[in-house]
């Protein structure tokens, strides 16, 4: 029996049989052409290239029922389309004679290497896309047809170096029941559409081909990140029982979806999701979550060659928030710093990113970036349903230089005409222990709070959340942690402002009734997990989880 760890896609266990489907090379080979044959091979690679279009566009309709997959492939349709694409391939077969599968592959080559090697998992993943099109596309030329995973079942475990979002779409209609990846990261498109699909996956499993043969019996547990390879028969038990526990409670999982959060003694507990990026907003929708307690917008400004302009990002955002009005959502603005922004902002190497040019600071450097942002933010409120909060606050003097930006957004949107809504709710991440022992003077200048236990969690026991290898260190009930937690609720209460907490912490079955002891007021969590924690919700009485977070504390404090 071999146990390896990966980072879990979507939670959940998946006993099968391994099928190692291998990598998928197609061969290309340097072929040049005649300067007679110019004029038909571009003609043939525009043709190839409709009728890869109208393949998707089939596929889309295909998918009417299913959003995701349709936006992600609208995202290939655009790779298509992009005039630099075409106009590099057709001068690659105009002036350098190349045949246009040579021109084509060489070109998506270029993009994906250049990906990869950015060590960064926004632009790995967006590798995946390219690979995924360039597949498509050259298949077509050369007429490759058959379908590269055979017979698969019910039973079947796949076992793959990584996976291409239009791969996990085949194989998901051949009803396997787990996906396994040596690559792959937990935002690439691939895991989102294995995710929205509930099924199991495990990506980033590192010597994963290397020590699972064919048929091998398999289970992946997505709840704690691991696979096992050849289990014995004992774990094969354990987990047969977890399975069919997880059927049940699936099924009555359901029978929750149109109740509200509160607590059995009727305590209203407003539950609502994190997204990272846009395409979750179906599971949002289809998880009947109250809202969008934490919309990260990192995504704009890191798969970009360019900052995302004002309509742009008013595209997105207004949306996101039309479709979930009139439930809130809270869009944080960029939270990003260190190597990560490299490429469009100027920050230089850093030596502990994590406490550089991070978050806030970031907006509060490049004034103009912060401005497009606000700007877009505030048009976006057309129902009214939109609140700003701002990441990695310190203390309350960011919040005011914030806010004072915010006003001269008002006054230039004003003067140009451009229609906006200026009451929105603002609100500051209690994510800095400084924010949290300050959190009496942040809340007076804000609307909300949420706290941000992931990087609370860090800067408090100073402990890198990234890092494997001091994880035991990570402790969200340290209680230290749980002192900032409790000092944060009562500041915002004892100013009549709401608190929510929007870090993984949200997500965790074992700490609600704790935060909801502590007088938690909202919850936002990855939208996989809402019907799960609403079940614990509807399960707590808010008074005895108050007296358990007394008994807690005192416990914590007499362990000094
Ligand atoms: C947090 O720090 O808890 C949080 C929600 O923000 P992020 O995970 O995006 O840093
Ligand atoms: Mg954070």
């Amino acid at each position: 029996m071999i146990i390896l760890k990966g980072a879990s896609v979507s939670t959940g266990i998946a006993i099968g049989k391994a099928k190692i489907i291998e990598k998928e090379v197609l061969q290309i080979t340097r072929k040049s052409i005649k300067d007679h044959e110019i004029e038909t091979e571009i003609e043939k690679f525009e043709k190839s290239v409709s009728h890869v279009l109208n393949d998707i566009d089939l596929l889309i309709k295909d998918l009417a029922q299913s959003k995701d997959h349709a936006d992600i492939l609208t995202t290939h349709k655009m790779i298509l389309i992009d005039p630099e694409f075409t106009s590099k391939i057709k001068r690659s077969i105009s002036e350098e004679l190349m045949s246009m599968e040579h021109a084509i592959s060489e070109h998506f080559n270029e993009i994906v290497d250049i990906f990869n090697n950015m060590k960064d998992d926004f632009f790995s993943q967006r590798s995946s896309d390219y690979e995924d099109v360039a597949y498509r596309l050259l298949s077509h030329i050369l007429d490759k047809s058959t379908d590269r995973f055979g017979n698969l079942d019910e039973n079947s475990v796949l076992i793959m170096e990584d996976i291409s979002p239009s791969s996990v779409t085949k194989v998901f209609a051949k009803n396997i029941c787990g996906l396994c990846t040596e690559k792959g990261s937990k935002n690439a498109h691939s895991s989102i559409i294995a995710r929205s699909m509930n099924l199991p996956m495990l990506v980033a499993v590192h010597g994963l081909l290397e020590n699972v043969k064919e048929n091998d019996n398999i289970i992946i547990d997505g709840n704690a990140g691991k696979i096992v390879i050849s289990p014995d028969k004992k774990t094969i038990g354990k987990y047969s029982k977890i399975l069919e526990q997880q059927k049940k409670e699936i099924h009555k999982l359901k029978k929750i979806l149109n109740i509200k959060a509160e607590t059995s003694d009727g305590k209203k507990i407003k539950l609502m999701s994190n997204i990272e990026i846009p395409e979750e907003i179906d599971q949002v929708i289809k998880n009947r979550s109250e809202g969008i307690g934490l919309f990260r917008t990192e995504f704009l400004f890191m798969d970009a060659d360019e900052f995302p302009t004002e309509e742009q990002q008013y595209q997105i955002y207004r949306k996101i928030t039309e479709r979930c009005a009139p439930e809130p959502v809270v869009i944080r603005t960029i939270d990003v710093g260190g190597d990560k922004l490299s490429k469009l902002l100027n920050i230089g190497h850093e030596l502990n990113p994590n406490l550089g040019c991070r978050g806030i600071r970031i907006s509060l450097e490049y004034v103009s970036v912060f401005k497009t942002q606000i700007k877009a933010i505030l048009r976006a409120n057309t129902k009214g349903n939109v609140k700003m909060m701002f990441p990695m606050i310190s203390c309350v003097s960011e919040v005011l230089k914030a806010k004072k930006i915010i006003e001269e957004c008002k006054s230039e949107l004003k003067e140009q005409n451009i229609s906006f809504n200026p009451a929105i709710g603002i609100g500051a991440m209690i994510e800095i222990p400084s924010a949290a022992i300050t959190s009496d003077d942040i809340a007076k200048e804000c609307d909300f709070l949420s706290i941000g236990t992931n990087d609370l969690v860090q800067y408090t026991l100073a402990v890198d959340r990234d890092n494997e290898t001091v994880s035991d260190y990570y402790q969200p009930s340290h209680l230290s942690v749980l002192r900032l937690i409790k000092m944060t609720i009562e500041n915002a209460h004892s100013h009549n402002i709401k608190v929510a907490v929007c870090g993984e912490m949200a997500s965790e079955k074992k700490y609600i009734q704790l935060l909801i002891g502590l007088g938690i007021d909202e919850l936002s969590v990855s939208p996989g997990r809402l019907l799960v924690i609403k079940n614990e919700i509807l399960q707590i009485d808010s008074g005895k989880a108050e007296e358990l977070a007394g008994k807690i504390f005192s416990a914590l404090e007499g362990e000094k």
